[in-house]
C-alpha cells in the first residue's frame, strides 16, 4: 500500500521558465529550464513517491525543452519512456512554448537508494527499455523517432536519443532534488548543442568543460538563475543569451474532448455502459481531473454518435 505522504504543500509561486543562448559565435545552442515548480505541481497531482516524482520530474523538464525546440506553434512533441522494471511508463507531452503535461504508470514505487546513496531512477526504469519522441508537426503522419534505453536515468538516454536518432551531439543533464518532506526543492535541466560546422576546437573545450559542471539541480537549489547557470557553464565562450520565458505544467484536456472521446467509442459500447452503470466518471490521465457523465449525457452522446 502507498503509504508515503509529503507533510508540505509547495510549489505555489515558484517560476518555470526557460532560458535560451548561444555560445561560441553561434556555434553552440544551449537551454535552461528551471523546472521546480512545475514539477512539485506534478508531484501532488499524481502523488508520486520519491523516485517517482524524480523519474517524472526529469521526463517533465527534459520535454518541456524539447517542445521548446519545436518551430511553430501548432507542433506537439511527446516524449515516452518505456520502462522494463517497475516504472513501465511515462508520457509527458509538450507544445511549442514548453508547456508540458504528463503521467508515470506507477505513481507509487518505492525503491531503496542506488549505492551513491541517490535516488534510484535507472533502477525504476530499467536499462533495456526504449525512449520514444513523437513529433506532431501538423502533417498527416507525425514523426516518430525511438532509440534504446542506455541507464534508465533519463538524461544520458535523451542524449543517445538525439545521437542516434538525429545525429545530433547533445549534453543533456537534468536534476529533481526532493526536500527530507518528499517535497520538490529544486529541478531544473540543460541541454547544449554544437550545430553544424562547429570548430573542432570549440567541440573539444566544450567536452573538457561539461566534465566540470556540477548538477544541475544543486545549481538551482543555490538559488542560481537560468541566465546565471548558462553564463556560469559556458563561461569559457562568447555567451549571448536569446530568450527568456515562462513555462508550466498545465493539462490541455476539457468536457468537449472527453465528450469526443465518449463518441468515438461507439453506440454499442456506450449503450452498455448507459444500460449497465447509468453514468461514467472519466479521469484525465494527465491532470486526474474528473468528468462526470449521468444518464441523460450519455444518451445524448449515443444520439451523436448514432448521427456517424
Ligand atoms: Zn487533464
Amino acid at each position: 500500500m502507498h503509504i508515503y505522504k509529503a507533510k508540505v504543500v509547495g510549489g505555489i509561486g515558484l517560476k518555470n521558465y526557460l532560458v535560451r543562448g548561444f555560445a561560441a559565435s553561434k556555434s553552440i545552442r544551449v537551454f535552461v529550464a528551471i523546472t521546480t515548480g512545475m514539477v512539485e505541481k506534478a508531484r501532488k497531482i499524481h502523488d508520486t513517491t520519491p523516485v517517482a516524482t524524480a523519474a517524472l520530474g526529469r521526463t517533465i523538464t527534459a520535454a518541456s525543452i524539447m517542445g521548446q525546440m519545436l518551430k511553430s506553434e501548432n507542433h506537439k512533441l511527446t516524449l515516452q519512456i518505456r520502462g522494463v522494471n517497475k516504472i513501465k511508463s511515462i508520457v509527458a507531452v509538450a507544445d511549442f512554448k514548453g508547456h508540458v503535461k504528463a503521467y508515470i504508470s506507477n505513481p507509487y514505487i518505492e525503491l531503496a537508494l542506488n549505492e551513491r546513496g541517490k535516488l534510484d531512477v535507472g533502477g525504476a526504469i530499467g536499462k533495456n527499455g526504449k525512449l520514444i519522441v513523437i513529433k506532431d508537426l501538423g502533417l498527416k503522419k507525425p514523426y516518430i523517432g525511438q532509440s534504446n534505453l542506455i541507464t534508465g536515468e533519463i538524461g544520458e538516454d535523451i542524449a543517445a536519443y538525439y545521437m542516434y536518432s538525429e545525429q545530433q551531439p547533445s549534453v543533456v543533464s537534468l536534476g529533481v532534488l526532493l526536500g527530507e518532506d518528499g517535497c520538490v526543492k529544486a529541478s531544473g535541466g540543460f541541454i547544449i548543442q554544437p550545430l553544424p560546422g562547429v570548430e573542432e576546437e570549440t567541440l573539444i573545450k566544450l567536452e573538457k568543460i561539461v566534465q566540470d559542471i556540477p548538477p544541475i539541480s544543486s545549481m538551482v537549489d543555490k538559488g542560481m538563475s537560468g541566465e546565471a547557470i548558462l553564463k556560469f557553464m559556458l563561461k569559457d565562450f562568447d555567451v549571448e543569451i536569446i530568450q527568456k520565458n515562462d513555462i508550466d505544467f498545465l493539462c490541455d484536456c476539457s468536457k468537449e474532448k472527453i465528450e469526443k472521446a465518449l463518441i468515438s467509442m461507439g453506440k454499442d459500447e456506450l449503450t452498455d455502459i448507459i444500460e449497465e452503470d447509468g453514468k461514467a466518471e472519466i479521469s484525465c490521465h494527465f491532470c486526474n481531473k474528473k468528468y462526470l457523465f449521468n444518464k441523460l449525457n450519455l444518451i445524448q452522446l449515443l444520439d451523436s454518435a448514432e448521427l456517424k
